[in-house]
Formats: structure tokens, C-alpha cells, sequence
């Protein structure tokens, strides 16, 4: 059964997403998204016809024409990696295809971070982390704001902040001016999957301290 989405992906960052100009973090995030939402999935088609009737109608290189000639071939080649059309079965388990391929289609390998919080970091480096977060229900994650952009699906259970209630499938975006303390709902383990495109900074000294250790 599909989720029931109410929070979904930008549409500024869908297109990016489909013209290959977002970085890695984010894109497994918006694609595992699309494999859970219709309407998005509608949007990531919809933005991919329109850009492929573009190339198309690109005139043909000619002598100058290589820097035209590559810009093309890696917007094709960025059309190409769009997952399939077909919604998949089972949205959580195991977890969307996205996901699996940053897994190595292994189960993750869960570290802990203390009071229950658990992490399995998939990619991390300069242009951002992507990892994902299993948060015990009716726990709440350590206060923090962000320096940069943090992109956040639910995979299993919800949680809450200021900002409202994210469910499955629901993706949450937190720009750098949001102080927010997520709280999971009681019940599983609320399980996210999220990217942040610089370190996350966090309000309290010990979270401070381990966010060395943990690249959080
Ligand atoms: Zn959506």
C-alpha cells in the first residue's frame, strides 16, 4: 500500500533532481520519495518530457559545439538513472530501491548514537551526508539547527516538530534559519532517511562533542 503523503519534495528541487544538478545526498532521497509518491513521481515525468523535447530539438553540434555536445550527453545520461515508473510494493521493507543501492542491497549496519538513536551513515563527503536515523517512539532527537540544507523522508513511524507531523512517505525540509526539535511518535522506531549538505549544529555541548565522533 502506497503511504499517505502530505509533505512533499520542492518543486525547484524535483527538476534539479531530474536535469542531474543535485548532489548525490539529496537525489537519493528525492529518488527514494518518488518511489513512494505519485504526485511527485508525476512531476519528476512531467519535467523529464520537457527536457527531453529540449534536447532534441538542440541543433546539431558543429565546430564550437562540444561544450553543448557534453551538457547534452550528461542530461541524457541523467534522464536515463530516472527510476522506473512502476510504484514499488512495499515501501519500507526492505527499503525503497534507492536506498538498497546505497546499501550494497545489504541490511543496514546500525551505530549506536546513544539514548536508543541509531545511525547507518550511506554517503558521506564534501557536497553532503546521506544516512539513515532509527529514532525510538516517543523519543526526542537532540535540539539543532542547521548550517545548511537538511532533507528528511520517514521510511517507518512519524514524527513531530514545530512544523508539523511527518508520516511515511513525507519528506521535510529544513533550511539553515530552523532550530527544531524532532520527536518521534510512540510505537517502531521512527526510521528516516536524511541529507544535510554541511554539518548539522547542535545546541547542546555533548551532542556537540559527538558530532565529532559521529559525523552527525
Ligand atoms: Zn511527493
Amino acid at each position: 500500500m502506497m503511504p499517505q503523503v502530505t509533505h512533499h519534495i520542492p518543486e525547484e528541487m524535483v527538476q534539479a533532481y531530474v536535469t542531474g544538478a543535485l548532489p548525490h545526498a539529496f537525489s537519493v532521497v528525492v529518488a527514494a520519495h518518488l518511489s513512494l509518491c505519485d504526485t511527485c513521481r508525476a512531476a519528476a515525468e512531467a519535467f523529464e518530457a520537457v527536457g527531453g523535447i529540449a534536447l532534441e530539438t538542440l541543433p546539431a553540434p558543429t565546430g564550437d559545439g562540444a561544450d553543448m555536445t557534453e551538457l547534452r550527453a550528461r542530461t541524457l545520461a541523467a534522464l536515463d538513472t530516472l527510476p522506473d515508473a512502476a510504484p514499488e510494493p512495499r515501501p519500507v521493507a526492505p527499503y525503497p530501491a534507492a536506498v538498497m543501492a546505497e546499501l550494497g542491497n545489504r541490511p543496514p549496519r546500525w551505530k549506536s548514537l546513544g539514548a536508543g538513536i541509531r545511525q547507518t551513515i550511506l554517503s558521506h563527503g564534501p557536497e553532503g551526508s546521506v544516512r539513515l536515523l532509527s529514532i525510538p517512539g516517543g523519543k526526542a532527537v537532540p535540539d539543532h539547527g542547521h548550517n545548511g540544507l537538511e532533507m528528511t523522508l520517514v521510511l517507518q513511524g512519524a514524527f513531530s516538530d514545530h512544523t508539523g507531523r511527518y508520516g511515511p512517505g513525507d519528506v521535510q525540509v529544513a533550511e539553515t534559519d530552523i532550530e527544531h526539535v524532532p520527536t518521534a511518535e510512540p510505537g517502531p522506531d521512527c526510521i528516516c532517511l536524511a541529507a544535510t549538505d554541511a554539518p548539522l549544529r547542535f545546541a547542546a555541548l555533548v551532542p556537540r562533542m559527538l558530532q565529532g565522533v559521529f559525523r552527525i
